[in-house]
């Protein structure tokens, strides 16, 4: 049986204990096609940031938090897959020095200090020796370009262009349009299609 790395959902870098700077993604992609992938026979493993999804029926969840954490999470497992999908909306970065206890609002208005996350993807793409890696490119202008420069900087079999005009058409369970593009330079674009309808074209590119 073949294991198919899955990553999904946001990351939340915190502030304080109770604060965190995070993104809209839902994990709805990264769910579908981890579902799809498991009814096609593959073992499944999802490492999944913060969302209010029920993971699919018979795949292994490993829940995280922030950016750091999927990033151990997903490399350890990297290792024993034979394919990975990255679909999780990594923040690009993160608070220097998260405080410890509960930030006052006294202390008046502040600034954070960011520091810029690893690119979880990019080091994959570095160490993948025989294995299949996907990867997404959210874009708001030249997609076609944009995803194809990604596809090679990464190092990547395939990635899946998503046009982003209004957040309300990629985030959430909507329907949407996108190129999936391999590295051979063939391209399929999908018109108004629900996320699950695109994780079958995934998975199904994945298998051939
Ligand atoms: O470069 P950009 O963020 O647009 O690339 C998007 C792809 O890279 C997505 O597949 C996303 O999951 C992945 N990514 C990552 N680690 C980051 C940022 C993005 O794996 N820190």
């Amino acid at each position: 049986m073949k294991t198919l790395l899955v990553a999904a959902g946001p990351t939340r870098e915190r502030i304080d204990p109770v604060r965190f700077i995070s993104n809209r993604s839902t994990g709805a992609f990264g769910y579908e096609i981890a579902g799809e992938a498991r009814r096609r026979g593959f073992k499944v493993v999802l490492v999944s940031g913060p969302t209010i999804l029920k993971p699919p029926a018979g795949v292994r969840l490993i829940k995280v938090e922030t950016a750091l954490e999927m990033r151990s999470a997903f490399l350890k497992e990297f290792k024993k897959a034979d394919s990975a999908v990255m679909a999780a909306a990594v923040s690009d970065w993160r608070v220097r020095t998260p405080a410890m206890s509960k930030i006052k609002k006294a202390g008046g208005c502040r600034s954070l200090e960011l520091v810029e996350n690893p690119d979880i993807l990019a080091e994959a793409g570095r160490r993948k020796g025989n294995r299949l890696l996907v990867g997404f490119a959210l874009e708001t202008e030249a997609l076609e370009a944009n995803a194809r420069g990604k596809l090679k900087a990464k190092n990547l079999d395939i990635v899946v262009a998503n046009k982003l005009s209004t957040a309300k058409d990629v985030f959430g369970s909507g329907k949407t349009d996108v190129l999936i593009i391999d590295r051979s330079g063939r391209k399929v674009a999908l018109r108004n299609k629900s996320k699950r309808e695109i994780a079958k074209k995934i998975i199904e590119k994945i298998i051939s």
